[in-house]
């Protein structure tokens, strides 16, 4: 595994908690036999051709929907922004001819008409229209009444209220079938990613909505091809329910997001070398051996956790010092030279830089609060 992803924080805490969620059996979504649920299709229907011949050959790759943006939402004007209606019935003619169900991206009730009207199988709301409550609503409303599964994209800004918000207009609509999609979020300046995954957002989401199912879209995460497998693989191990993937007959020559496109053929072949991890496991020995270490974590836990109440204690009694000789809360110099010292304590002992970090920050977050708080 690439060492950016086995270097983000708390693996093992996530690790735990997403295996021991089930999501409810009653939605198209969910893993079959332990297979995550598997989309895969072009970023974009650019041609009939061109979309025929990619669902024909992902029809051997065993997927269980094929996906194709009628209508792109593209950053800057002049891009190519989706064929439009016309595309429609391609897909429709991908599902009555080759046999794939079907999902696009609508944005509007307009176009949530226009694709129930094609007998489209699986709606998805893009990260775009997330962000943006007017848009979801309009949706919602156009969904009254409608019995069709929906997927909802988060938003592209890192807020998890606003993803649960439009997961959470899409159930007051009466939607019975929702999956979220994990697609990252912008950020400025420099990543290795076209779009952060911030997993701890999609486990967070997991915690609040343990019935919707998750699905990883890679693609948009990881912007380039190289990325692909290691992403999917994380996702699999955090106990994701699918993958979406974007696939094209002819990547280089795609209209939109060449370079994170891949061929069905390289499609089988990365699905084929991911390992599909179980939730759970009827070996009474790992469940014996699970539990014994799990012990021994909690307890673990429970000392760190007093550790942390002594360590506030202190804070405060400084706090009132301070105080009463008129000195700041916060020292940078003090504040460097703990986190200085407890990232090369921190090495010597197996802990990432950045796991390190992360956690200081958290304690010294709250110790200068206690401080700034503390009463005589
Ligand atoms: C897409 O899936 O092609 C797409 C536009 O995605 P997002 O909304 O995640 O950018
Ligand atoms: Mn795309």
């Amino acid at each position: 595994m690439c060492s950016y992803l086995s270097n983000r924080k708390s693996n093992s805490f996530e690790l735990m908690i997403l295996n021991e969620i089930a999501v409810s059996p009653d939605t198209m979504f969910s893993k079959n036999d332990n297979r995550p649920f598997m989309i895969a299709g072009p970023c974009s229907a650019e041609s009939e051709a061109q979309v025929m011949e990619t669902a024909r050959a992902l029809l051997s790759a065993d997927i269980d929907l094929f996906r194709a943006g009628v209508w792109k939402p593209r950053t800057r004007p002049g891009a190519f922004d989706g064929a439009g209606s016309v595309a429609l019935s391609w897909l429709q003619r991908v599902k009555n001819e080759i046999g794939l169900k079907t999902t696009t991206e609508v944005a509007s009730a307009q176009q949530v008409e226009e694709a129930l009207q094609h007998e489209i199988d699986v709606l998805w709301i893009g990260a775009r229209s997330s962000a943006n409550p007017f848009s979801v609503q309009e949706i919602a409303n156009a969904l009254q009444g409608v019995d069709i599964p929906v997927m909802v994209k988060n938003p592209t800004n890192p807020d998890l209220e606003l993803w649960i918000g439009a997961i959470e207009r899409i159930q007051e609509a009466g939607i019975k079938q929702i999956a979220a999609v994990h697609r990252g979020f912008s950020t400025y300046g420099e990543s290795i990613f076209r779009n952060e995954p911030y997993w701890e957002i999609p486990i967070e989401l997991r915690r609040r909505m343990p019935s919707i199912p998750l699905i990883c879209d890679n693609s948009h995460i990881c912007g380039n091809r190289v990325d692909l497998a290691s992403v999917a693989q994380y996702a699999l191990d955090l106990n994701y329910d699918g993958l979406m993937m974007e696939t094209h007959c002819h990547p280089d020559e795609a209209k939109s997001d060449p370079q994170q496109q891949i061929t069905p053929q390289a499609y089988k072949e990365l699905i084929g070398a991911l390992i599909f991890k179980r939730e759970t496991t009827d070996d009474a020995d790992f469940l014996k051996y699970l539990d014994e270490v799990r012990a021994k974590i909690d307890e673990l836990d429970l000392e760190v956790l007093n550790l942390l109440a002594k360590r506030m204690k202190l804070s405060e009694e400084i706090g009132l010092h301070k105080k009463h000789t008129k000195v700041s809360v916060l020292q940078v110099a003090r504040w460097n030279e703990i986190l200085e010292k407890a990232k090369d304590m921190g090495r010597e002992r197996g802990l990432s830089e950045g796991f390190i970090s992360h956690y200081l920050s958290a304690v010294h977050q709250e110790s200068i609060a206690r401080q700034a708080g503390a009463k005589d």
